[in-house]
C-alpha cells in the first residue's frame, strides 16, 4: 500500500490528525524514500550551490574552536546533513588548521537510510558515528553544532483563531476519501507554546507553533551549558513570531498544493527564530540574514581566490552561485543565521 493510502486509511480509523502528525509522516517518508536534492531532485539547498558556502562554515567552526581554547577533544555535529556535502565542505576548509582533525569527533543526525548511505560515500575515509534522532546524542566533549535546513522539517502545529479562541488546524478526510483541512480542539501543547509578544490576533489568524524545533534547540542548549561550545543554526524564516501559514511543500523546484502531494513533496515550514531563544545566564544569542553573515566571514574574497584559477565558464559560475547564496532577492535575506554560544565565546559573522 502506498504511503498517502495507509495515512487515509489511519485518519479513517483513528480520526482527523494534527498537522505535527501529519508533517512527521510525510517528512520521515519523503527523506527515507526519493531522490530529493539537486537538479534532479526537488529542491537545491546553500551548500549544493556552492563550496563556499561549506568552507565559510568550516572558517567559523575554525574560529569558535579556537576561541574554546583549542580543546583536545570536541564534538563536532551537524543534524540532518542531507547528501553530506555540508561536513565534506567544513573538514576540507578545516584541514590545514594544526590539531583540528586529530581532536573532532564527527557525529552525524540522520534518520533516513538511504541519505545515511549517501553521507558515507560523500564523507569515505572519515571516521564518523551516526545517530538516527538527535536525543540519542551523546557525550561530555565541548560542542559545535551545525544545522542547515533542519529546522524547517522538524514539524509545527498550526493553530487558526476563530470565534475568539484558538482551535487546532488538523487534516481529515473529505466526503469522497481525499485529505482535506479542518479545525478541532487544540492541543495542550500547541496552546503552550504560544509565544509571548505578538498582537492580540484577528479572526481566521494562524499562528505557526513548533515543540519539536524548541525540544531540539533547548537539547542543544544544555549541551552547551554543560559542556561548552556554540551551535549554528541556519535556516530560512523569521527573526520576529508573527501570523500566517508558511507550510510548503516543494517538487521538482515548483510549490505544490501540500495534501495531495503527502510524502512525495518536500514539506517545510518557517522557522520562527524569536520562539527559539530563551534568556540564560550561560549563553549568548546572535542573530543576522545569511547574506550578511557569508559577507562578513568573507565570501566575496573567497569567489576572487577561486576567480583566479578559473575558467571563464567557471567565473561566470562561481559569481552566479555568490548572487544567489548572498543577494537579498535570492537566499540572502530570507535564510537567517542564529547563533548560541557560551557567553566567553563571540561567533564570527554577526
Ligand atoms: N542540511 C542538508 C539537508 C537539508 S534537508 C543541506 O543543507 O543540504 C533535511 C535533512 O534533515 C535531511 O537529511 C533529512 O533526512 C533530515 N531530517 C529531517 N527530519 C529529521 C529528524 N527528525 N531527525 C533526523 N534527521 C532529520
Amino acid at each position: 500500500m502506498d504511503f498517502l493510502q495507509a495515512l487515509k486509511n489511519e485518519i479513517d480509523h483513528n480520526g482527523p490528525i494534527t498537522i505535527h502528525h501529519f508533517m512527521q509522516q510525510c517528512v520521515l517518508h519523503y527523506y527515507s524514500s526519493q531522490q530529493v536534492f539537486g537538479r534532479d531532485g526537488d529542491f537545491v539547498t546553500s551548500p549544493e550551490i556552492s563550496q563556499m558556502f561549506g568552507e565559510m562554515i568550516g572558517a567559523w567552526c575554525a574560529d569558535i574552536w579556537a576561541q574554546m581554547g583549542s580543546p583536545k577533544e570536541f564534538r563536532l555535529v551537524e543534524c540532518g546533513p542531507g547528501q553530506g556535502t555540508l561536513m565534506a565542505d567544513i573538514l576540507r576548509a578545516t584541514k590545514s588548521v594544526p590539531g583540528f582533525h586529530e581532536a573532532m569527533i564527527v557525529v552525524l543526525v540522520e534518520n533516513s537510510k538511504a541519505l545515511r548511505q549517501r553521507q558515507l560515500q560523500t564523507l569515505e575515509g572519515v571516521h564518523i558515528t551516526w545517530y538516527s534522532d538527535w536525543p540519542q546524542i551523546e557525550g561530555d566533549s565541548p560542542m559545535i553544532m551545525i544545522t542547515n535546513e533542519f529546522l524547517d522539517a522538524l514539524p509545527i502545529h498550526q493553530l487558526q483563531y476563530q470565534e475568539g479562541r484558538w482551535r487546532e488546524r488538523v487534516v481529515g478526510l473529505s466526503a469522497v476519501g481525499e485529505l482535506t483541512y479542518g479545525l478541532a480542539e487544540p492541543h495542550p501543547v500547541a496552546i503552550q507554546s504560544i509565544p509571548e509578544g505578538l498582537p492580540a490576533p484577528q479572526e481566521g489568524d494562524i499562528l505557526e507553533v513548533s515543540p519539536s524545533r524548541k525540544a531540539f534547540v533547548d537539547f542543544v542548549d544544555q549541551q552547551l551549558s554543560l559542556s561548552g561550545g556554540a551551535a549554528l543554526y541556519i535556516d530560512y524564516g523569521h527573526l520576529q513570531s508573527a501570523y500566517g501559514d508558511t507550510l510548503q511543500a516543494m517538487k521538482s523546484h515548483e510549490y505544490v498544493h501540500v495534501l495531495p502531494t503527502a510524502g512525495e513533496a518536500d514539506l517545510t515550514s518557517h522557522v520562527d527564530f524569536a520562539a527559539l531563544q530563551k534568556q540564560s545566564e550561560f549563553l549568548a544569542h546572535y542573530t543576522t540574514t545569511q547574506g550578511a553573515f557569508l559577507k562578513a566571514l568573507g565570501i566575496g574574497v573567497r569567489a576572487e581566490a577561486l576567480k583566479q584559477n578559473a575558467t571563464p565558464e567557471q567565473a561566470k559560475d562561481i559569481d552566479s552561485a555568490l548572487k544567489r547564496l548572498c543577494d537579498n532577492e535570492e537566499m540572502g535575506q530570507l535564510f537567517k543565521v542564529l547563533s548560541v554560544a557560551s557567553i566567553n565565546l563571540k561567533p564570527a559573522g554577526f
